[in-house]
C-alpha cells in the first residue's frame, strides 16, 4: 500500500505503521511561567484567589473559571509548599511496563490554603500504610539546581 492509493471501502480504513516525529514545546502560560519562576527562588507555591467568588486557584489562573472575571495582581499570594493526600496510588511498574525495583507512591496532593491540587510522588517508608488525609510537604530541588518545572518538586512527605 502507497500513500496515493485511493479509499475505496469506507469500512476498511488505510493504515500503515511507522514511527512518526512529533515535536512539542509546552508552554506553561503567563501564570504558569510566574509560578514556576517564584518556585525557583522560593520554597513556597503562588496562587490565586478569585476577586468574586473566593475560589482559591492553585496551579494559580489569571482568570477564575466558574465567574469568568480576571484575577487581580493583588490576589496572587503565596502558600506553603504542604498539603494533605486526598488519594494515592501505589505504582509497581513504569510507563513502559517495566517492573520497578520498588513500589513508587503517587498522590493528589490538596494543597493547603488552596482549593486545588497536585500530583506527587510520596515517600513514605511503609508504601502500604493508608495515606488518605495524611499531611505532607514538598521536598525541593535545592534553590541552585531548579529549572523552573514541576521536577524542582523532587517528592512529598509526612510532616
Ligand atoms: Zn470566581
Amino acid at each position: 500500500m502507497t500513500f496515493l492509493e485511493k479509499q475505496t471501502d469506507p469500512t476498511s480504513p488505510m493504515h500503515w505503521r511507522g514511527n512518526m516525529q512529533a515535536d512539542y514545546l509546552y508552554l506553561s502560560g503567563v501564570a504558569g511561567d510566574k509560578f514556576f519562576k517564584h518556585l525557583m527562588k522560593n520554597d513556597t507555591f503562588l496562587a490565586t484567589k478569585c476577586p468574586e467568588c473566593n475560589k482559591v486557584f492553585f496551579p494559580p489562573r489569571l482568570y477564575c473559571e466558574d465567574c469568568f472575571c480576571e484575577i487581580p495582581e493583588e490576589k496572587w499570594f503565596e502558600v506553603p509548599s504542604k498539603g494533605s493526600i486526598k488519594l494515592f496510588t501505589i505504582a509497581t511498574i513504569d510507563s513502559y511496563g517495566k517492573k520497578l525495583k520498588e513500589p513508587k507512591v503517587i498522590g493528589l496532593i490538596n494543597i493547603d490554603q488552596t482549593d486545588g491540587s497536585l500530583l506527587g510522588v510520596i515517600k513514605t517508608d511503609k508504601p502500604d500504610e493508608e495515606l488518605q488525609g495524611v499531611h505532607v510537604e514538598a521536598v525541593l530541588k535545592p534553590k541552585d539546581k531548579r529549572e523552573g518545572t514541576l521536577k524542582d518538586i523532587l517528592y512529598f512527605k509526612k510532616k
